[in-house]
């Protein structure tokens, strides 16, 4: 039996940052993983597969639809979608192999294995228990199910399944207008698949500003994508290898059906903490298997921690990532400390939608004097010169302060520019903080100094 100062159960973004912050700070560490690989959802089957696949079709629709317009003529590339997938898992590979060198760098042990806790200050890992001051509970989230809807990974997948597909289906329909399944959407869509999205709700991507999302939906059904709004799936039928799904329409109840050659289920993800032991050791569970935690991520048995997708809040891997410093900081005896109220949110789809803090419609709920700074990346000359002028900034700051309560992009490299915002959000900036900062010419940033200067004397170029 070894002994540690704390073990962490899962390597995922939020377990495997949280050891090595721990050995960083001097506590002796373990983490237990059970996949063949660290990195946990977000390096194998998650948000950096996705990329890899979102960037090589990126590549593709330039060349197909912009390259000619530069003056690069000749054939477009054609696809080798095993070479794809190969690249795909290179960039996996690279990437979890990394976690490993990190482990070894900072003085993390790697008790490969599924962990379960049967008594405080014990880990279990296979036929060995391992003792431990602390526990953290870091085991991440699994796809959410759907009745009358069956996964089998090959025409019914979750994610899973999407990120690995045998061949390029000729028709796809997506259940569920998220993430997710918006970002997978675009891969195929733009491999040539026809894409369907079935949304149960009226908008896409809730919890978006609702001008944002009604300005991405426009351009996505511009790259293709079909929705079918307000429709309730009922089950999806397998028959030689095509599924057939079923949904009934909110307005009205009327049935109707669709076929694919691939379904994609994208409901959403559930935290995976069956298997720990959890119950019996009476740790306070909140509905769908998620631990409830204190400000500490504590849960309510003394030494038992709990972060990332398994708690609650946004399931991303930053803030999984956040969580796991802050948890550890609180082990050596410092003061960890996530701002929930800053945690950017992410879009990978061309163009990208970003954002940060509140939401228009979350600001008229509070009751909130607001302003709006808005700036069209048609107004930006960078953006015009890569064909990206569609989609715009904006920016919401309190009415009398200035301070900046908000910022929703969508338009080109959305995801870096939203930081610029994140910054000014943790300094408690005003709007004219922003507009006053010279921003470099000609880059996408100019977009959101001209928002800032929106909620003031006006933007220069608009
Ligand atoms: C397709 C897809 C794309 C995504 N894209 C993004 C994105 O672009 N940006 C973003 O921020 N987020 C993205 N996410 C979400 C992100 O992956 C998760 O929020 C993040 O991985 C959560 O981190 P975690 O450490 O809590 O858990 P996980 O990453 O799920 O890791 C948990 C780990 O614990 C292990 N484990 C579980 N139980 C045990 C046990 N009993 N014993 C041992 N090991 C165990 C699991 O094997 C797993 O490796 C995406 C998710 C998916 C599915």
């Amino acid at each position: 039996m070894a002994s540690f100062d704390v073990i962490v159960i899962g390597a995922g973004p939020g377990g495997y940052v949280c050891a090595i912050r721990c050995a960083q700070l001097g506590l002796k560490v373990a983490c237990v993983e059970g996949r063949e690989t660290l990195g946990g959802t977000c390096l194998n089957i998650g948000c950096i597969p996705s990329k890899a696949l979102l960037n090589a079709t990126h590549h593709l629709h330039e060349a197909e639809h912009n390259f000619a317009k530069m003056g690069l003529k000749g054939k477009s590339p054609s696809v080798d979608w095993p070479q794809m997938q190969a690249y795909k898992q290179d960039v996996v590979d690279g990437n979890t192999k990394g976690i490993e060198f990190l482990f070894k760098k900072n003085k993390v042990t790697w008790l490969k294995g599924w962990g379960s806790i049967p008594e405080a200050g014990k880990v279990k890992v296979g036929d060995e228990v391992h003792e431990a001051k602390s526990i953290v509970i870091a085991t991440g989230s699994e796809p959410a199910s759907l009745p009358g809807v069956e996964v089998d990974e090959q025409t019914v997948v979750t994610s899973t399944g999407a990120l690995s597909l045998g061949k390029i289906p000729k028709s796809l329909v997506v259940i569920g207008a998220g993430v997710i399944g918006l970002e997978m959407g675009s891969v195929y869509a733009r491999l040539g698949t026809k894409v369907t999205v079935v949304e149960y709700l009226d908008a896409i991507t809730p919890g978006m500003d609702a001008e944002v999302a009604k300005a991405f939906q426009k351009m996505l059904v511009k790259q293709g994508f079909e929705f079918i709004m307000g429709a309730a799936v009922q089950k999806v039928d397998v028959a030689k290898g095509k599924a057939t799904v079923t949904y009934k329409l909110r307005k009205d109840d009327s049935e109707a059906t669709l076929e694919a050659d691939t379904v994609l289920l994208a409901t959403g993800r559930k935290p995976y903490t069956a298997g720990l032991g959890l119950e019996a050791l009476g740790v306070e569970m909140l509905p769908r298997g998620m631990v409830k935690i204190d400000d500490h991520f504590q849960t309510n048995v003394k030494g038992i921690y709990a972060i990332g997708d398994a708690v609650p809040g946004p399931m991303l891997a930053h803030k999984a990532e956040d969580e796991g410093m802050a948890a550890a900081e609180v082990l050596a005896g410092k003061h960890g400390h996530v701002n929930y109220a800053v945690i950017p949110g992410v879009i990978y789809t061309s163009p990208e939608v970003a954002s940060v803090g509140q939401t228009e419609e979350q600001l008229k709920e509070a009751g909130r004097a607001y302003k709006v700074g808005k700036f069209p990346f048609m107004g930006n000359a960078r953006a015009k010169a890569v064909f990206m002028g569609e989609g715009f900034v904006k920016i919401l700051a309190d009415k009398d302060t200035d301070r900046v309560l908000g910022c929703h992009i969508i338009g080109p490299a959305a995801g870096d520019l939203i930081h610029e915002i994140c910054v000014a959000m943790e300094f408690g900036a005003s709007a004219q903080d922003v507009a006053l900062t010279c921003h470099a010419h000609p880059t996408f940033s100019e977009a959101v100094r001209e928002a800032a200067l929106a909620c003031g004397d006006g933007a220069i170029h608009a």
